[in-house]
């Protein structure tokens, strides 16, 4: 069978999925195809009432069907036959999200559906294996620390890649006892609904998992701030992290994970093997066309060697081919999100040739139907640069070169005055690799390889304005769990 399909044969109707149930809506903001800029859709805002009854429904249904209360192996079950639905179903949800959003449909069946099922699967073996702690105390006493579901979890995604972010919260949140109200993008909130849909069909209690579609400003603004919601997780832009913030500082304070923006580094030393670190470089922006927050936009390198990595990271931009995310035939690269994404994209790139910077490579919109930008690589700049300190979220590299054998001067480079979610570093010294890698500023840190792993035990989380605690690992399962101290007098 191809996985090439014509995008106008799938339905898109404006609907949230609540107790079970696709709820019919009015569609309020017009959707446009991401490949082809064809309108194609509207997305529902669910008001507070609508939140409301979401959050009504996910306690009701905590309080009815056992899920926190049974042997926490049947969680582990009921989510191990979802993840395997998803599997089953991957040409439905691939079709979905290809038509929606800028991935396509090759690499969502070879990337993201896999990847979201087991993401699903790793946190459902936590249920039944991670507990509370007997600890030390006197003989005349037992200590404990138990802990509990935190009751419902309010989750809010990102549209960059819908279903894998709405599996870093699902997951974690379901295997802990939790039930979810969750909030997509309402750039792309087809694909997380027919999962959902699917978690009912595999066993996971109706009610467990609710999609409520909308804007941040009001939907998103329902849920965080709702009396019922316990935990918030949010995966999203920096500024919406800190309205978050306000919102729950001023409506009841409550627990928050907080995934945020970066404006990564790739530190390249002049003794690295230069075409695997050239590879990974051009891949990390390349990739969904650098529509990831752990995209490494910020090339620094060591002046040596810089003239050669400039060259092989523009062959590699130089060979992309765009095409629209449901032909499985082009090379992957993606289209933008939506024009104004573009034209932010466009402005910033604009104000930083103006600011002296020099495009080696792409510059601008390419000429085509669709929003796609050209693979960029702009050097000439410095720390304060447009495309140095703002998070572009596109196929936007810059480059700064450091003085052959200065570390310290890598490092001050390297060091963003907002940001600190991840880093790349390339050398084949180890001494150096281990002594730069303690003095990096980032939640994670790639050495000689850049990207995110199919490690979904390494928690995922940004030092400074990046982020507050951690997805994916043991700390987004624990994250989702609220402990309480015990002691028996005995
Ligand atoms: P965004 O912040 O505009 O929106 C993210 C989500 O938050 C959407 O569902 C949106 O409706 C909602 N939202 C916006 N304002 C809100 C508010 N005041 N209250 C509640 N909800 C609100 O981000 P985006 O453009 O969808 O995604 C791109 C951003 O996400 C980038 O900054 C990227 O770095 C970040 N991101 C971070 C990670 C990570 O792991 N750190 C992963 C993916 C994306």
């Amino acid at each position: 069978m191809t996985l090439s399909f014509d995008p106008s044969s799938i339905r898109f109707p404006a609907e949230h999925f609540i107790g079970g149930e696709r709820i019919a809506a009015e569609g309020a903001l017009d959707l446009h195809r991401p490949s082809d800029g064809v309108a194609f859709a509207a997305c529902p805002v669910a008001s507070e009432d609508l939140v409301d009854r979401a959050v009504d429904t996910a306690k009701q249904a905590l309080a009815t069907s056992g899920w926190a209360s049974a042997r926490p192996r049947e969680r582990t079950n009921a989510l191990h036959r979802w993840a395997d639905l998803i599997e089953q179903e991957a040409v439905t949800l691939a079709r979905l999200e290809a038509v929606a959003s800028t991935r396509p449909i090759a690499e969502m069946m070879t990337i993201d559906i896999p990847i979201t099922a087991e993401q699903i699967r790793f946190f459902a073996e936590f249920a039944d294996k991670e507990g509370g702690d007997l600890v030390p105390t006197a003989d005349d006493s037992l200590g404990l620390i138990a802990t509990e579901p935190y009751g419902v979890v309010g989750a809010i995604t990102p549209w960059n890649f819908p279903i894998s972010m709405a599996a870093w919260k699902l997951g974690p949140a379901l295997a802990a006892g939790n039930a979810v109200v969750l909030k997509p993008s309402e750039m792309t909130p087809f694909a997380t609904l027919y999962m959902a849909e699917l978690a009912v069909r595999a066993g996971v209690p109706a009610g467990l998992i609710n999609i409520v579609n909308g804007d941040g400003r009001t939907t998103g603004t329902a849920i965080t701030g709702h009396p019922g919601i316990a935990k918030v997780s949010f995966t999203g832009s920096t500024a919406a992290g800190a309205a978050i913030m306000a919102n729950v500082a001023r409506t009841g304070i409550k627990p928050m994970t907080l995934e945020l923006g970066g404006k990564s580094p790739q530190v390249v030393f002049a003794d690295a093997d230069l075409e695997r670190a050239c590879a990974a470089i051009a891949r990390s922006v390349l990739g969904n066309a650098g529509q990831a927050c752990v995209a490494g936009s910020r090339l620094v390198v060591e002046a040596s060697v810089a003239e050669a990595v400039v060259d092989k990271i523009v062959a590699a931009m130089a060979a992309v081919r765009p095409g629209p995310t449901w032909d499985a035939a082009t090379s992957g690269y993606a289209p933008i999100i939506s024009e104004r994404q573009l034209a932010r994209m466009a402005s910033i790139v604009e104000a930083t040739v103006a600011g002296g910077g020099t495009c080696r490579h792409g510059g601008g919109r390419i000429d085509r139907e669709g929003y796609f930008f050209a693979p960029t690589l702009i050097d000439g700049v410095d720390e304060a640069s447009p495309a140095v300190t703002e998070e572009i979220f596109g196929p936007v590299l810059t480059v700064q070169t450091f003085q052959d054998g200065d570390e310290d001067a890598a490092l001050a480079l390297a060091d963003h005055p907002t940001y600190g979610l991840c880093a790349g570093l390339y050398t084949r010294d180890l001494a150096r690799a281990v002594r730069v890698t303690r003095k990096l500023q980032a939640g994670t840190v790639w050495v000689n390889r850049y990207g995110r792993s199919r490690d979904h035990i390494l928690p995922t989380g940004g030092y400074k304005s990046s982020g507050l605690g951690k997805d994916l690992g043991r700390e987004a399962y624990l994250a989702n769990r609220k402990s309480k101290s015990v002691l028996i007098a005995i």
